[in-house]
């Protein structure tokens, strides 16, 4: 189980901008990225700066109800435009405790970057934060809400902190099952989360690309999983990176509630679109949570 407390704690941005290029894991196309500091209670919000038409608005929020698609990565859109494959980011800014910032793209999806969060922190680190002149509000769960998908399962629970537990089943001796129940306070999210990739199998990345999907992928930012053996020279970051994995992405797609959560989150074989949908079933009914 990761816990994290919010208490009296001021909202933060970044002290200085920060600029960096990559390609998309899903398209394989080149973006440049460049986040700035932004005024208090603004949120996380995405810029198409490569969109030229006046006519179009080029902002998007990063909030739960602006997810568009939820296939292999979250996708958030304003109707003309969209930016994919923001969870990652959105983890490491949920991670840091970022509460505001804006975030230039001159594309339609984010750099993969290593396939975790960790380049994102270390950005982030160098950039340096500063505390603003008012509190976080936070998004305290009440009742506990729960949505299922056949064998997925995710829910969200009353709890004095931000906790957040995961379950993976893969019928692959190399992954098996994984339970990961770890506590991380005092910023443990960097050393336990933010080096965890993202994952695939070797078997599925012809049909993925048939799809169009994975165009970008490589060694260099996903771990490969082979029939028989890892396929990345170096082997794992973690024994368990892969149900680490789903944590990180998990904190991205509860970090679209707008807020930090005070509550329990658990999930079981489930992924971004459980995720968004535990997030629209939670925020439609005022009775499940308080802003405090
Ligand atoms: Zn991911």
């Amino acid at each position: 189980m990761i816990a994290t407390t919010f208490y009296k704690q001021k909202q933060k941005t970044i002290k200085n901008e920060i600029s960096f290029s990559g390609i998309g894991l899903h398209s394989g196309k080149k973006s440049h990225i460049t986040i700035k500091p932004s005024e208090v209670n603004s949120g996380i919000n995405f810029l198409r700066t490569d969109v030229k038409d006046v006519n179009k608005n080029a902002l998007i929020m990063a909030l739960w109800h602006n997810v568009s698609s939820t296939t292999l990565s979250t996708t958030i859109s304003n109707g003309d435009v969209s930016v994919s494959t923001i969870e990652h980011l959105m983890s490491a800014l949920s991670g840091m405790h970022i509460d505001n910032a804006l975030i230039l793209i001159d594309g339609p999806e984010v750099p993969i970057m290593d396939g975790s969060s960790k380049p994102f922190v270390e950005l982030f680190e160098k950039a340096g934060l500063v505390k603003q002149d008012e509190y976080r509000k936070i998004l305290k769960i009440i009742k506990k809400v729960e949505v299922s998908n056949g064998e997925s399962l995710v829910k969200i629970l009353p709890s004095n902190y931000f906790s957040i537990d995961f379950e993976i089943v893969f019928d692959s001796h190399l992954i098996n099952s994984q339970l990961c129940q770890l506590q991380l306070i005092n910023g443990n999210y960097k050393s336990d989360v933010a080096s965890a990739r993202t994952f695939g199998f070797e078997k599925d990345v012809q049909k993925l690309r048939e799809k169009g999907y994975a165009l970008g992928g490589s060694l260099e930012n996903a771990v490969v999983v082979g029939d028989n053996s890892i396929l990345n020279k170096g082997g794992l970051r973690f024994k368990d990176e892969f149900v680490r994995h789903k944590i990180l992405d998990s904190i991205g797609d509860l970090y679209l509630a707008g807020y930090p959560i005070q509550g329990y989150f658990s999930g079981k074989k489930s992924g971004h679109f459980l995720n968004n949908q535990l997030l629209n079933k939670l925020l439609s009914d005022h009775s499940n949570f308080e802003i405090i």
